[in-house]
């Protein structure tokens, strides 16, 4: 069966891996909700080149996705222009590195609101039309760090970690309506969110930018390669197709050989 005439929203897409799988999707003429931060003219020029892509319609919602009230204004935005999601991609996350007794409360509350309660929320707001479908296809990007720890990142780990039970139980839940919910952990994906970390990882460790890229970001990543955000798409769009049906409540690395 095609993707062509249904509807994704990803969240965090105006950048790194999120946007990979928008670009991805729109490959196969699926409607796309693209939602993140940034600058106004680069996110009306990529949502152009997505409708130029899929030949469907493309929606931008810059709603911040650590306020409930904001992420079901942004599932209601979405339902009035499609009917509902039939493919959902929690994707927005943030990171913060430092030592747990120094860790700000901001901080913490920030990425779990993010990198987890988000996705409950567009979850549950996603599941009644998938369900009434009887189609749908729930991804999450999670990590290497949803299977094992790392020091210094105690929210996201924490976050990442809770992102798998969640999508293990909806999976459960789900699964004689023939919707799949799934991880994609990724190790390191060379990204705006990497970059950003390596001066406060600097700072943390005591190390030079190259000691943190080749000795902390790589050293755990057999491969010595960054993964890229096309390769971490191509496993959304196989987990989007018929042959993957029976793929749910899984979490599929694509880290190099960091958790084997
Ligand atoms: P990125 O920084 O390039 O993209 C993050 C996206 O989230 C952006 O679109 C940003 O605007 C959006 N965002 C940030 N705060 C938001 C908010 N409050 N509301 C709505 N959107 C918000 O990062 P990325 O590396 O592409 O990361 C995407 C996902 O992949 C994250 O969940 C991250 O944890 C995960 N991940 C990344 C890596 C990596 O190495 N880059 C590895 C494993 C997992």
């Amino acid at each position: 069966m095609s993707l062509t005439g249904k509807t994704a929203l990803i969240t965090g897409s105006t950048s790194g891996i999120g946007l990979a799988y928008a670009r991805a999707l729109a490959g196969e003429g699926v409607n796309i909700v693209i939602n993140g931060f940034g600058d106004a003219d680069a996110i009306e020029t990529e949502r152009k080149a997505l409708e130029a892509t899929s030949g469907a319609k493309a929606l931008y919602s810059g709603h911040d996705l650590t306020k409930a009230d904001q992420i079901e204004a942004m599932m209601a935005e979405a339902a009035s222009a499609f009917g509902g999601i039939d493919i959902l991609i929690n994707n927005a996350g943030m990171q913060h590195v430092a030592p747990v007794e120094e860790f700000p409360v901001d901080k913490w509350n920030l990425i779990l609101a993010l990198n987890l309660t988000a996705a409950f929320h567009t979850t549950r707001l996603a599941v009644p039309y998938m369900k009434e479908k009887k189609w749908g296809r729930i991804i999450q990007t999670a990590s290497a760090h949803s299977l094992t720890a790392s020091p210094f990142k105690s929210a996201y780990v924490t976050a990442k970690h809770g992102l798998a039970g969640l999508t293990k139980t909806v999976a459960l839940e789900l699964a004689t309506f023939g919707v799949t919910a799934n991880c994609i952990s990724p190790g390191y994906v060379w990204t705006p969110l990497v970059e950003n970390q390596i001066p406060d990882t600097m700072q943390a460790r005591g190390l030079t930018r190259e000691q943190v890229i080749n000795d902390v970001l790589l050293a755990g990543q057999p491969t010595k390669q960054f993964v890229t955000p096309e390769q971490v798409a191509a496993i959304a769009l196989f987990l989007c197709r018929d042959e993957a049906a029976n793929i749910t409540g899984a979490n599929i690395s694509v880290d190099g050989g960091w958790t084997a």
